[in-house]
């Protein structure tokens, strides 16, 4: 594709600088991982995203990345919060897709023989697909209120405890969020989807630890082997990918100068200290808030039915929230450059937050370890647990991967895979239960259409940028 690529140092290449590309992009990878990203668009947006004004350092691109909205997913871009500009796709649709893990005191063998019945119950009472219906139904008041309050609005209605709001990126609330600059239309989608996990490829999944790496930070973040975990992945469904749909559009009516000097369309960005890119900034971060309150509430509904399934009460099975982290977001965030302090809107679209010890945001329980990182594989691959690693503020504005990557699209994965074929052979061979919406759903997410976890998660490890901690395993999955 013509794209100049040159080798920094293991695990590190670098597209340099020519044209008006303002800095150089960097691509972090393996060769067997650089191989698969070549596959795609994502070397040309990773590029494409260094003529972006106040683009600091470098254009990122992690392990995982691939082609995505005008900025690949896995990119990371740190922007300048004066200077410089906010872009919605390199946010992406859905606002604050992310994953939360909950811990639990059982084991596997205390959850033996009861995995249909969980997937069952799971399936049955945790709202999924693409229609509506959300635990919790309620108008657009509601919804306003979720949006400026986040996780505290799930407390203070009995949906959250105290200690789940400690264990949340902004202890589920972020700062600066604008309700009134969130469109009706939005709202009007939000308000049956508050608490669902919508489809694709947002699941709920029951798991066990088969590996503790690390035992210090293991014990820091409770988790040791063949316990059992569940990890929920979603975001803010219709209400963000509308929020971001608005605003593209209002970039393109307001801004169309910037617009022209960008190499891609979808790279639409608002400048700094212009009205929109206030505005902008407010709307996604009350999307954010909505997106906690829907994994939080998630998690409200999993623990009633661990409760049933198990005859305890989740108290009793310990079901604490180990940590909830973000991957689709963009942050004001203030970062060392060349030694000199600055303001930068740290754009992360599938890339995660990965703060080491020490860092003020690191919640207190675990700030003397760093950060914890959750990297989901696939429905019939590992995931792991990570945690923030000592070179991450140099090397990626604190940031690492936030998956295994696509390697083929849906349509392509629909001619490779079947469904219930898929199904029977993850149940017949690994004993994991998997329930979906829809055959297509699970052809989709098939295991063999995402890049290989562990070979992501070990350049993140030997990076420093986010280090090994822990490995799980699929047990019973719920997809949309
Ligand atoms: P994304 O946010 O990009 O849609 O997905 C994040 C990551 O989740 C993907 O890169 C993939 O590695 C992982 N993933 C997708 N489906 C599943 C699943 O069913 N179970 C687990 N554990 N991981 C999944
Ligand atoms: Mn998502
Ligand atoms: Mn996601």
């Amino acid at each position: 594709n013509g794209i100049t690529l040159e080798r920094v140092r293991e695990y590190v290449w670098e597209i340099p600088r020519e044209g008006d590309m303002r800095v150089p992009a960097r691509v972090l990878a393996s060769e067997a991982l650089l191989e698969e990203i070549k596959e795609d668009k994502t070397l040309e947006q990773i590029k494409n995203t260094t003529h972006l004004p106040g683009i600091t350092n470098h254009a990122i691109c992690m392990p995982d990345g691939h082609q995505g909205y005008g900025f690949p997913v896995g990119g990371v871009g740190a922007l300048d919060a004066e200077n410089g500009c906010i872009s919605p796709g390199a946010v992406g649709y859905d606002i604050n897709c992310g994953v939360r893990m909950m811990r639990t005191n059982l084991t596997y063998d205390d959850l033996k023989g009861h995995e249909e019945e969980l997937v069952d119950s799971l399936f049955a009472n945790i709202p999924s697909g693409l229609g509506g219906g959300g635990v919790v139904e309620a108008g657009v008041d509601t919804v306003d209120e979720i949006l400026a309050r986040g996780v505290d609005w799930a407390l203070e209605n009995g949906y959250a405890v105290e200690d789940d709001l400690l264990h949340c990126e902004d202890e589920g609330m972020r700062e600066g969020a604008a309700p009134e600059k969130i469109s009706q239309k939005a709202k009007d989608r939000g308000k049956n989807q508050i608490g669902s996990l919508g489809s694709g490829n947002h699941f709920l999944e029951v798991q066990r630890v088969t590996d503790v790496f690390d035992d210090a930070v293991g014990e820091a973040f409770g988790l040791e082997e063949d316990q059992i975990v569940v990890l929920i992945h979603c975001g803010s469904r219709g209400l963000g990918h509308q929020t971001c749909n608005d605003y593209l559009r209002k970039i393109e009516q307001q801004h169309q100068g910037l617009l022209n000097q960008l190499p891609d369309k979808e790279l639409a960005a608002a400048p700094a200290g212009s009205q929109l890119a206030e505005d902008y900034y407010g709307a996604m971060n009350a999307a954010i808030n909505f997106a906690w309150v829907n994994r939080q509430l998630i998690m409200h509904r999993t623990r009633e039915v661990f409760e049933g399934v198990f005859d305890r009460s989740w108290e009793d099975m310990e079901m604490d929230l180990l940590y909830d982290v973000a991957h689709n977001i963009a942050k004001k965030e203030t970062h060392t450059v060349d030694g000199e302090e600055r303001e930068l809107y740290v754009h992360r679209k599938g890339a995660t937050r990965a703060f080491p010890a020490g860092h003020p945001d690191v919640p207190k329980a675990y700030r003397d370890v760093g950060q914890p990182i959750i990297i989901p594989g696939s429905m019939g691959a590992g995931s792991y647990v990570l945690r923030g690693g000592e070179n991450s503020l140099d090397l990626t504005f604190g940031s690492t991967a936030h998956g295994a990557g696509r390697l083929m699209s849906r349509t392509q994965a629909k001619n490779e895979y079947w469904g219930g074929d898929v199904q029977q052979e993850l149940e017949e061979q690994d004993q994991i239960y998997v329930k979906a919406q829809s055959g297509a759903t699970v052809a989709e997410e098939a295991p063999g259409v995402y890049k290989d976890v562990d070979e992501v998660v070990r350049v993140s490890d030997e990076l420093g940028i986010g280090d090994k901690v822990a490995r799980t395993f699929p047990v019973c999955n719920i997809k949309g």
